[in-house]
């Protein structure tokens, strides 16, 4: 009976040992193109024959402008996905830059698709990562050069708590990240779920803005 037990235990130990890679590509690239007639589709994108592919398909240019942070959130963010470089099809990488005027600010956000890592150039910057499990916050202030992790699909915002212009660059996981903006979520919904709404946030619709839904 003994020896059952130790022989279940270390299977139960040795249950705990997870290793996990990505799948590697079956191709040496698979360019997306929206113009193509073709009826093969990879990531739900019509993609051009290989021995067609050419240089610009690699590439984008200009990513060292600033972007305009004439708005309301005094940010500006320059994706770089499959949709501006066909090439990334299948990569599962992209990348973006983001320009924020004083106290400019990314409102929280989760990519359901990618875990970010960013980098600041220029300027500082706060980042946030908020846990569903316990919903703690895990904050720090950045500088030039810092580097902060996003896991994926995990709310998270970032602002620029100088008074100069701040400037960062995201990788992600993944070539078209997505992002689901918590205010868009909870406050651009049909009026039907305005309901809900007033019971989650415990609070009348004055409170929301909303006195004409109720
Ligand atoms: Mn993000």
């Amino acid at each position: 009976m003994a020896n059952h037990i130790l022989v279940l235990t270390v299977l139960a130990m040795a249950c705990i040992l997870v290793i996990a890679f990505e799948p590697s590509p079956l191709q040496d690239f698979c360019v997306a193109d929206s113009l193509t007639l073709l009826a093969q589709v990879m990531n739900d994108l019509p993609f051009l024959e290989s021995k067609l592919a050419q240089a610009d398909h690699f590439f984008f240019g200009g990513l060292h402008m600033a972007g305009n942070t004439s708005n309301p959130l005094r940010l500006k963010i320059i994706p770089i996905n499959v949709a501006q470089i066909p090439r990334l099809n299948t990569r599962g990488i992209s990348l973006s830059r983001i320009d924020y005027a004083p106290w400019g600010v990314t409102p929280p956000h989760t990519h359901p698709r990618a875990t970010e890592i960013l980098t600041v150039l220029e300027g500082s910057v706060v980042g946030f990562v908020t846990s569903n499990l316990d919903n703690k916050l895990i904050s720090k202030v950045l500088n030039k050069g810092d580097v902060f992790v996003f896991p994926v699909g995990l709310v998270h915002y970032q602002q620029n708590v100088g008074n100069g212009t701040t400037v960062s660059r995201s990788s992600l996981s993944s070539q078209y990240p997505g992002v689901i903006t918590i205010a868009n979520v909870i406050f651009f919904l049909n009026e039907n779920v305005y309901f809900i709404l007033k019971r989650l946030f415990y609070c009348g619709p004055q409170t929301l803005g909303l006195n004409e839904y109720f």
